[in-house]
């Protein structure tokens, strides 16, 4: 970037009533997500409405520099994290705008988040048909940035399903809004000098001239997020859509922009599908001997037409039961199993979900899958399991030492019938490396989370990481998978791109990003020309931190610095309606006063990203100073930092 920053700051200044933050201390608490990837932002942008949004993209587009929008930056694969302007759409633009029950959607701004449209829904009888087990932080924008989908995308599908139209701000400042166009539409918005009208024009055409790979080489999977959508663009019977992903219909070009991690549009609104409440629900929790019995289990299983079949390995499992608050809620789960399946039954009346209930147990012990079936029907019952179910990576999170289970190929999906295979193939590699993992995930949809045991603070285990990924892609790619299933490419997959579609695909990937973004400012690095997955790590070969000696006794984390690094970003601390964590979020909800935030800001003065004298600085006690030292992070933070004892030490 040639433009000076300070002077960049102030044409944003002018232009935007919303806030504008280019200091050191809030690119630091920027850099990072909740994936091992960390970069310093150019600055931060936020903005307080759409007109902010529309304004930010001229200033960049007129200056060409790059901008990163984040929600939550949840992510887990590094793509919200970059050299870049981001726009933090949580702070400020998180309302609901519109709602029609009739017509079943909702109009928002794209940082409200998940949980708090579904408690918003509710009462009307609907919710969001995507569930991710961040959804007490994660936004709209994030999730259709990311096609984002959850536990029971077997009914509901991805973000794509549900996204019907967006607002938008393009890479040339000018504004469009793309929804579903039926023939006469494309024909007259194929004419015209806009950009708009170019995409429109050439989009098509890119899906005329590549139909045919396409249709051959895009994996045949629910659960493909890799990649831009150019099955979308694809002409089917009459409809948009090859089928493989996603329901074909009309024209429209926001499910383009779906998944595509902020590299093609800035979405300041959106409108989305809204899907009815089940009446009843019901699980059958089956227990099984090993991990592969149960995923050998899975076509079995689906024959019943459950809405969502999730699946534990004893990794979690044990992790659950070594926290007292989860044991609690665990006291139904067998411990003799080495995997757990949570198969849920949605129905209209009790009596209806409980016999889908019994015909599969029938079915399953007379076939002697799994040992031990539990049927649960008590929504409290429930909900714990589910809580359970949705902590799964933050338990996994939570092993001491430097050796973490690490997201980088937690994600892929293959087609249901190949998944034991695929699993034995994973292992085996996982196996040959000597970094056994943690495996749970979206069983019904054929999507593995796994996450090897990797140190990256050491550099033969940052080259185990690239090799464990250059290994994992081309099984992936043996069994016609994706690499991501649900968490996108980022930085730890975009390299895999050209090797998984094809050199044909990979260069139409890269046409679609030069047609909406000549100037390659919208999240520079993702989805396609990504950088190398071992560079530009949040630990790494070169992180080291300063001795401190410590007045409390940190031995239990492995020093002051561990205790920090317990953060991983995930977020959880974002979050506002359950529990203590964090109030003094709650009350700003601004990224420095989380628990997340003080953490980074700590690390970086810890580890040289920032001068060591700052562990001192007026300002790293600004940043500490509303911790409440209230310990609600201990009780609830998956990993249990106790921010209130490091600030005890700070002061
Ligand atoms: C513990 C944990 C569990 C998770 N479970 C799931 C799961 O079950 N299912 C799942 O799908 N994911 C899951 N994730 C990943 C992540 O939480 C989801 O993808 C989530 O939807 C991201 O939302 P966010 O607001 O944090 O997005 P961010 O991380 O802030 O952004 C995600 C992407 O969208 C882009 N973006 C954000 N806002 C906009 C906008 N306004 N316009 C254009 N682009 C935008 C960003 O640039 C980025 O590329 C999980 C993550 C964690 C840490
Ligand atoms: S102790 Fe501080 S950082 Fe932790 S939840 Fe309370 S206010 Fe937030």
């Amino acid at each position: 970037m040639k433009q000076d920053p300070t002077d960049l700051a102030d044409q944003f200044r002018k232009e935007i009533e919303g806030e504008v933050r280019f200091d050191k201390y809030s690119k630091i608490l920027y850099s990072t997500d909740a994936s091992v990837w960390q970069i310093e932002p150019i600055g931060v942008v936020i903005p307080r409405h759409k007109q902010d949004v529309a304004a930010i993209g001229r200033v960049a587009a007129r200056h060409k520099v790059p901008i990163l929008p984040r929600g939550g930056a949840t992510s887990l694969s590094g793509q919200t994290v970059g050299n870049a302007v981001h726009i933090d759409f949580a702070k400020y633009m998180h309302s609901v705008i519109e709602l029609n029950t009739e017509e079943q959607w909702v109009r928002v701004q794209p940082g409200v988040i998940q949980d708090h449209l579904n408690d918003y829904l509710r009462p009307h009888g609907f919710g969001l048909g995507p569930d991710t087990s961040s959804s007490s932080r994660a936004t709209l924008g994030g999730m259709v940035g990311n096609n984002s989908a959850g536990s029971h995308s077997i009914v509901h599908g991805k973000m794509i399903d549900h996204v019907m139209e967006v607002k938008t701000v393009l890479s040339d400042g000018s504004e469009a809004v793309f929804g579903p166009v039926n023939e006469g539409g494309l024909d007259s918005l194929r004419r015209g000098d806009s950009l708009e009208n170019r995409l429109y024009r050439e989009a098509l055409g890119i899906g005329e001239i590549y139909r045919d790979e396409i249709l051959a080489r895009f994996p045949k999977l629910i659960r493909r997020v890799s990649g831009y959508n150019l099955d979308e663009l694809v002409r089917n019977n009459g409809h948009y859509g090859a089928g493989y992903s996603s329901r074909p219909g009309p024209f429209n070009l926001a499910r383009l922009l779906v998944g595509s991690e902020g590299t093609l549009a800035v979405i300041s609104e959106a409108k989305i599908r809204i899907v009815p409440l089940p009446k009843r629900k019901a699980l059958l929790l089956v227990h099984f001997r090993s991990l592969l019995e149960a995923v050998e289990s899975v076509e079995e299983i689906l024959r019943f037409e459950p809405a969502a079949a999730e699946l534990m390995d004893d990794f979690n499992l044990k992790q659950a039961f070594a926290k007292p608050e989860f044991a609690e809620q665990m006291g139904y789960v067998d411990r003799a199993a080495n995997a757990l399946m949570v198969v849920e039954f949605y129905g209209v009346t009790e009596p209806e979900v409980a016999s889908k209930l019994d015909r599969l147990k029938v079915h399953l012990e007379k076939k002697r899958i799994g040992f031990s079936y539990l049927p649960v029907v008590d929504p409290v019952q429930q909900a714990n399991i589910w809580n359970t179910r949705k902590m799964a990576l933050g338990l996994l999170m939570s092993v001491s030492g430097d050796k973490k289970p690490i997201a980088f190929v937690e994600d892929p999906a293959v087609p249901i019938a190949k998944m034991p295979a695929f699993l034995r193939g994973f292992q085996e590699i996982l196996e040959t490396h000597d970094a056994h993992g943690g495996y749970y995930g979206h069983a019904s949809v054929g999507c593995l989370h796994v996450r090897p045991m990797i140190n990256l603070k050491k550099a033969s285990e940052v080259e185990k990481m690239g090799s464990i990924l250059d290994e994992v892609s081309a099984l992936v790619g043996e069994y016609g998978g994706s690499m991501s299933g649900e968490h996108g490419d980022g930085i730890a997959r975009g390299k895999y791109n050209k090797h998984l579609f094809g050199a044909e695909i990979y260069g139409a990937f890269k046409r679609v990003k030069a047609l909406f973004d000549p100037e390659n400012i919208m999240n520079p690095g993702k989805v396609v020309d990504a950088p190398e997955p071992t560079e530009s790590l949040r630990w790494g070969a070169d992180y080291q931190t300063i001795q401190i000696d410590t007045k409390l006794n940190f031995e239990r984390e492995g020093g002051l610095a561990r205790a920090i690094e317990n953060c991983n970003g995930m977020g959880v601390c974002r979050k506002r309606d359950v529990g203590t964590m964090c109030p003094s979020y709650h009350a700003t909800l601004d990224e420095e006063h989380s628990t997340r935030g003080r953490a980074n800001a700590l690390r970086a003065a810890l580890s040289g990203r920032l001068p060591a004298a700052e562990l001192t600085s007026k300002r790293m006690y600004d940043v500490l100073d509303l911790c409440l030292e209230c310990k609600g992070c201990k009780r609830e933070c998956p990993t249990n930092v106790d921010m209130a004892k490091i600030k005890y030490e700070f002061l």
